[in-house]
């Protein structure tokens, strides 16, 4: 039987240095990220010193301008470099993506002196980041938000309730998008809030069906103030601001998404070269290599299908509709292809004792965060077709 060892993803990669750092971030994740994975995940433990370290390594700032401490790097590498930490350990992709979504903002939108006074700490001073959209009753409708900021003088006070917030607790930044003005999408406005800012608190994270590593909890506001020099933007521009943001996290989700569905793959693979049943290896029967091929073209299709968004957003091109069909299209892979992983590991799939079960249980939020998959096909359909009548 020849050797299954899981090999290197083959990455088309622009540089050397792109090459260079993929093997960093490989080699950091396999050997210090993956080891301990399955008990920390059990345990609920977050891992906050692999983001420290990922800031040393300069990894927490990677598609940022490098004036202010950022990587330089194009969105192709950036997401590559997410592919292969969530292949480690899906709690980490993740958090660096949502972290990327948080500095987003400030780097895009906000003033020089703001950029200067703030990013080099939040792209590579350690700082870790949370992104503040959703609330109890808007999820899907986030337009509808109703955490309020009311001017006093040459102060913001905050008031309100953010829901489902990933790093809530721990974050040391928050981008809030909070109400403004009036009613809908045009009342909205972003402001960057400290982490240890005076009546902001956190409530006791969520327990969840899979990333219990990565701490999801209610940010609670209360009339907690922020000076104006910490708005983000223009007054009424924050909802503008958090599309915008969401049109590059998602394309962080979707490669996240590959990552895990190649790790379930992997293991799907090694198992099925491994385990024998009728006198041979269960990799022989072709019921089997049917699967493990569709899982194969799935994952290349997502990633080359990420990848090509990607693209599109490095040479400055539109890239919202792609933004959205990666999204879509990588984790619905993500979650068809742990489901085959934990179905060719039979019963011991279905055991804590092997990884495919936890990665099945994490593809699922996958399919719901930064815009459920229905709400992509709205994106999509609206691209293609025009804005709904009413
Ligand atoms: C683990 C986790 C981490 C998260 N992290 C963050 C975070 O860091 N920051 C943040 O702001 N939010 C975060 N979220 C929130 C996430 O973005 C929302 O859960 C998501 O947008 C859906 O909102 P909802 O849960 O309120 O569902 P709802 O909007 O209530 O939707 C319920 C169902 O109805 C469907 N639906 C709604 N409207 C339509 C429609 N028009 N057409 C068809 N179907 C529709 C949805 O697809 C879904 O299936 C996180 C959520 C989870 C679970």
């Amino acid at each position: 039987m020849p050797d299954r060892a899981p090999q290197p993803v083959d990455r088309q990669l622009p540089t050397d240095e792109a090459r260079d750092l993929i093997s960093l971030v490989r080699d950091i994740a396999q050997r210090e990220v993956a080891p301990t994975a399955a008990e920390e995940e059990d345990a609920g433990r977050f891992p906050r010193e692999f983001f420290t370290l990922l800031s040393e390594s300069g990894l927490l700032g990677l598609p940022y301008d490098p004036e202010h401490g950022g990587g330089d790097q194009p969105y192709e590498v950036y997401l590559q470099v997410l592919e292969e930490l969530a292949m480690a350990r899906l709690t980490v992709g993740l958090g660096v993506s949502v972290h990327t979504l948080a500095c987003y903002a400030l780097a895009a939108f906000g003033a020089k002196e703001q950029q200067a006074e703030h990013l080099p700490a939040m792209l590579g001073g350690g700082l870790l980041g949370a992104y503040c959209l959703s609330e109890p009753a808007s999820g899907s409708d986030a337009a509808s938000l109703r955490t309020k900021a009311v001017r006093d003088g040459d102060d913001w006070v905050i008031t309100g309730t953010k829901a489902w917030i990933t790093h809530g607790g721990v974050a040391d930044f928050c981008t809030v998008m909070a109400r403004t003005g009036e009613e809908g999408p045009r009342g909205i406005t972003a402001f960057l809030v400290p982490g240890d800012a005076e009546g902001l608190s956190a409530a006791v994270p969520e327990k969840k069906m899979g990333m219990r590593g990565s701490p999801t909890a209610q940010v609670h506001f209360d009339g907690v103030r922020v000076p104006d020099a910490r708005r983000v933007g223009e007054e009424g521009q924050g909802f503008a601001i958090a599309l915008s943001a969401l049109d590059g996290g998602r394309l962080g989700i979707a490669a996240c998404a590959i990552g895990l569905a190649q790790a379930a793959l992997d293991e799907a693979l090694g198992y099925a070269t491994e385990r024998r049943q009728f006198g041979k290896p269960i990799a022989d029967f072709q019921g089997l290599r049917f699967m493990l091929a569709d899982m194969a073209t799935q994952i290349e299709a997502g990633r080359a299908l990420y990848l090509a968004a990607a693209r599109l957003r490095d040479a400055g091109r539109p890239f919202a509709k792609q933004a959205a069909m990666a999204k879509l299209h990588c984790t619905d892979t993500a979650m068809r292809v742990t489901t085959d992983a934990v179905q060719i590991l039979g019963g011991y799939g279905y055991t804590a004792d092997f990884p495919a079960e936890r990665y099945m249980r994490e593809a699922k939020v996958l399919q719901i965060v930064e815009g459920t998959n229905q709400i992509q096909r709205m994106v999509i359909a609206r691209h293609l077709a025009g804005p709904e009548t009413r």
